[in-house]
């Protein structure tokens, strides 16, 4: 049994790490099953208490923190204290309906969101029963062998057992910035966290280099987990959008007020008793204030995380959802982004001018090696040296595991080394045994910005060196092979058509390092000149789907740019079978960037401007390409998987990590792409700009509803008129009208028009031009219909007050439910859209009508609202009156759109002529 209280006792940085295995009843094999099982029911799970995120009390008592809850209750007080319970009573189930269903909302809006924080917990690499596993960090526990590389997050407190060049930026826990560079023996003194360089503690990030190490805390009872810091990073700010609409909600409420205090003045004149007065101004202030904004804002952006999620794109901030959709340039990566990153080995080309081709498809060792040529595959390693050579330095200068078990191919690591791997199986040779012959004494991993990777390994009674990688860097280390009648020129050129013709080229080279001493740290001066040995070729095939997302960001006026590692004839090969980019414009490399000189001189800007495909660029170069492009003012989203990219998807408009990318990246990355997919990456764009559209639908529901019943009370106060509603009957047709059907809007489904129009300016407000028209517009349509029927009833027929009242609200329940259906589209026609997309808005409405018009049958409810049945005339008048609005608006959206259409093609035509 292992006790628990010993361990928190423990001076692990002291102890050897044999010692520290005994200690931990573990080994190098890592735990077994069982016993990590039932680890985790002692020590419990590997995280930190967190905060309580959804707290429904809270999402209430916010709800009732508003100012106007605040007007309703002292209006309900004021019903009682001059005799009028009902009306009281009236008011506290208005507050308690809107207050229930802007709870409910809000509540299911923030745990889509929390469930969705779910899928972003990070995975470890751990050994277990001896071999490699990846489980979820909440479930290491003590004596655990975890696995550290470069851009992984280090998941518990771990005491080193193995080190490659580890670097560790521990800055949230020491406050030093300088990563500390780890070792792996024993320190004997009492120490602070900081100088304990042989172990690594939870919540750092590994800068570079690999490492091994055992758990020895997990949860609290880590380092973090004893100053009890919350590293938690599930940022709960409110999106700029809902900002902005608290804030427009609180500008109307002002400007409504203001508007109130005149009114009453008005009425006041017009012989009105104050508190009749003060009900009206109560009332009409909460049908004009769009109160129903924010929340409704809020749905709309949870359930377009929802929809992206589903479509492989999760939102680590509900920002990201408004400032997808307002993307103008998508900078992505070319491996796994725009490629299936399945690569394949195709060619070998050694040195004596021999080459060879290779069979077989996917991660598997299965497939055959044929000289160039001839039909017959290579039975005999022996006969061809030279290719054996190149394939065993394959497999040393190798961080990635393939294996078959069971007539299953496993596999681990990078795609390259995987394909590597399966190159070694089909010349014959096992890689397990490769390393057993040749064991290994030092290595380099390869780090993407190094654009290569090394191994020291014993070869007879020699010490050797093994070198893989891009073939520039690879020949920088290589003497020039004048006398062996080709000089590096000639290996270039060979590397640079290959890679045209959309291969991925590694060169290797490999020579005697017979002063390299066995150590953990490799170093690049280590490595002693080498022999140039041959070239693999691979091909990895481009996303099917690619070509079409390509095709619809350049519909939709978003750029897309290719920002690659690779070779930049390889960049170019894909860049024009994606049309992206064709060869009229230049591939930029990271060198003619290197020669353009300061990145904030004209030159280096024009440089980046004048292309969409940038090769063998350094992770330092993307940052800078995309500071670029957002200082020409774009809005950028760029893609990224190492540590390297972090600054760059910080620096991005949009950060897009991974999903198979680095810690560090998804930890930066405002969203994560699951698949890795670029047609995600688009799909999401797509998600966002759906998403403002419907923010723009609530907007105007909200806005140009409350605008009609300003418009009719005000002409109706101007004309002298007594009031069309009463107080309890506007706060009924707020409810009735507002109260569900905006948040149904929030469901709208995307109209696919939105991905064939130019991207919004980010600086555009909401209320841009055709929304104000709009809202305008309708508002003043509906108030005016409803003002003329009021003075027609009242002047004309000399109706009752009471009767009129009754059918102008019926009016108004009806009209503005079937303005919903305006506020559908913006620009579409209402009839072009179908209508079961949105049932839940249908029923919503059809709901609503059913309970008005059943009220005006139900005596409580007759009498609480003053209505009543009306005759079949009544009905057929109110009917015909809610049409005109439809009318207008759909001849409003044909004009736009003629006039819009004209005005594409006359800007299509400026530029065809400018270019
Ligand atoms: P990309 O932008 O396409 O993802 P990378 O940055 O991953 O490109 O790779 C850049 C270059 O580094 C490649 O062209 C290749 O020459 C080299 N390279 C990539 N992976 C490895 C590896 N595992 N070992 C050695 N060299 C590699
Ligand atoms: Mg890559």
């Amino acid at each position: 049994m292992i006790d628990k209280a010993a361990l928190r006792e423990k001076r692990w940085h002291t102890l050897e790490s044999h010692e520290v295995l005994v200690t931990l009843q573990t080994s190098k094999e890592g735990l077994s099953h069982s016993e990590a099982r039932k680890r985790l029911d002692i020590f419990g799970p590997n995280k930190l208490p967190e905060k309580v995120h959804i707290n429904l009390r809270k999402i209430i008592l916010g709800q009732l923190a508003n100012p106007l809850i605040f007007i309703l209750i002292a209006a309900a007080i004021a019903s009682i204290l001059i005799g009028e319970p009902k009306d009281a009573i009236f008011i506290l189930l208005v507050i308690l309906i809107n207050t229930a269903i802007g709870a409910h909302q809000e509540f299911n809006a923030e745990k889509s969101a929390a469930s969705l924080q779910k899928l972003l917990r990070i995975n470890s690499r751990i050994i277990r029963d001896g071999s490699l596993q990846r489980v979820d960090s909440e479930e290491l526990v003590p004596g655990d062998m975890v696995l550290l590389e470069s851009g992984s997050k280090v998941p518990a407190d771990l005491r080193l057992t193995d080190v490659n060049n580890l670097e560790i930026d521990e800055s949230f826990l020491t406050g030093e910035s300088q990563a500390v560079f780890k070792i792996t023996s024993s320190m004997k003194k009492e120490l602070v966290v900081a100088d304990k360089k042989n172990m690594a503690f939870a919540g750092a990030t590994v800068m570079s280099g690999r490492g091994v190490g055992i758990v020895i805390g997990t949860g609290l009872d880590t380092e973090v987990g004893k100053i009890a810091l919350n590293v938690s990073h599930g940022e709960s700010a409110k999106p700029p959008l809902i900002l902005r609409m608290e804030k427009f909600t609180k500008n109307i409420a002002y400007i409504i007020v203001a508007l109130s205090v005149i009114l009453a003045v008005l009425l006041r004149i017009q012989g009105m008793d104050l508190s009749a007065i003060f009900f009206f101004v109560v009332a009409l202030s909460v049908s004009a204030i769009p109160e129903g904004l924010p929340v409704s804002l809020t749905v709309a952006l949870a359930v377009a995380s929802k929809r992206m999620a589903h479509r492989n794109v999760i939102v680590r901030k509900l920002t990201s959802v408004e400032s997808l959709g307002s993307c103008t340039v998508i900078a992505s990566d070319k491996t796994g982004t725009l490629t299936v990153n399945q690569q394949t080995v195709k060619k070998i080309f050694l040195p004596n001018g021999k080459s060879f081709e290779v069979s077989g498809e996917g991660y598997n060792g299965e497939g055959d090696i044929y000289p160039a040529g001839y039909g017959e595959k290579v039975l005999n390693l022996a006969i061809v040296p030279e290719l054996r050579q190149i394939i065993e330095i394959s497999i040393l200068a190798n961080e990635g595991g393939l294996e078959n078990q069971n007539d299953k191919w496993n596999y681990h690591g990078d795609a390259m080394d995987v394909a590597l791997l399966g190159l070694g199986y089909k010349a014959g040779l096992v890689p397990t045994e490769i390393k057993k012959t040749f064991p290994l004494l030092g290595k380099i991993p390869y780090e993407s910005e190094k654009k290569y990777a090394a191994a020291f390994y014993q070869r007879g009674s020699g010490i050797f060196c093994g070198m893989k990688g891009a073939a520039e860097t690879v020949l920088e280390f290589c003497i020039d092979p004048e006398e062996r009648g080709f000089s590096k020129e000639s290996i270039l050129k060979q590397a640079e058509e290959l890679s045209t013709n959309g291969y991925r080229v590694l060169a290797f080279a490999e020579n005697k390092a017979d002063s390299f001493q066995q150590k953990a740290h490799a170093r690049e001066e280590d490595i002693p000149t080498l022999k140039f040995v041959g070239l693999i070729c691979f091909i990895d095939p481009l996303r099917p789907e690619a070509k079409s997302s390509v095709e619809k960001c350049k519909k939709a006026g978003i750029k897309v740019i290719m920002i690659t590692g690779d070779h930049p004839a390889t960049a170019a090969n894909i860049s024009r079978e994606l049309g992206i980019q064709n060869d009229d414009k230049p591939v930029i490399t990271g060198k003619m960037l290197l020669q353009a000189g300061n990145p904030d001189e004209e030159k280096f800007k024009e440089l980046v401007l004048s292309t969409s495909v940038f090769g063998r660029v350094s992770p330092q170069q993307k940052l800078e390409i995309v500071d670029v492009l957002i200082k020409s003012g774009e809005f950028v989203a760029v893609t990224g998987d190492g540590v390297n990219d972090a600054p760059a998807l910080k620096r991005a408009n949009i950060g897009v990590a991974m999903g198979s990318g680095t810690d560090v990246a998804k930890d930066v990355g405002a969203m994560i792409v699951v698949d890795d997919n670029f047609s995600s990456i688009v799909a999401g764009v797509e998600e966002g700009r759906f998403a403002y559209d419907n923010v723009r639908k609530v907007i105007y529901l909200l806005v140009s509803t409350g605008a009609s019943e300003v418009f009719m009370v005000l002409l109706a106060i101007i004309s002298g008129l007594p009031l069309p509603l009463l107080a309890v009957q506007l706060l009924w047709l707020n409810l009735v009208t507002n109260g569900i059907q905006d948040k149904a809007l929030a469901f709208e489904a995307g109209e696919p028009e939105t991905m064939e129009r130019k991207p919004r300016k980010p600086s555009e407000g909401i209320f841009n031009k055709i929304m104000t028209i709009q809202i305008l517009l309708s508002g003043f349509v509906i108030g005016i219909i409803a003002f003329g029927y009021w003075y027609y009833l009242i002047e004309q027929l000399n109706m009752e007050e009471e009767h009129a009242r009754n059918l102008v609200l019926l009016f108004m329940v009806l009209v503005q439910n079937v303005h919903v259906f305006n506020c559908r589209s913006e620009r579409k026609s209402t009839f072009k859209i179908s209508i079961i997309k949105n049932y839940w808005l249908i029923i919503f409405i059809i709901a609503v009508q059913a309970l008005h018009i059943s009220s005006m049958y139900i005596p409580p409810m007759q009498d609480m609202l003053r209505i009543f049945p009306i005759s079949l005339n009544d009905w057929v008048t109110v009917l015909i009156l809610a049409i005109p609005v439809v009318i207008v608006m759909e001849v409003f959206k044909f004009i736009y759109n003629r006039l819009a259409k004209d005005n594409d093609e006359l800007s299509r035509k400026k530029h065809s002529i400018l270019a």
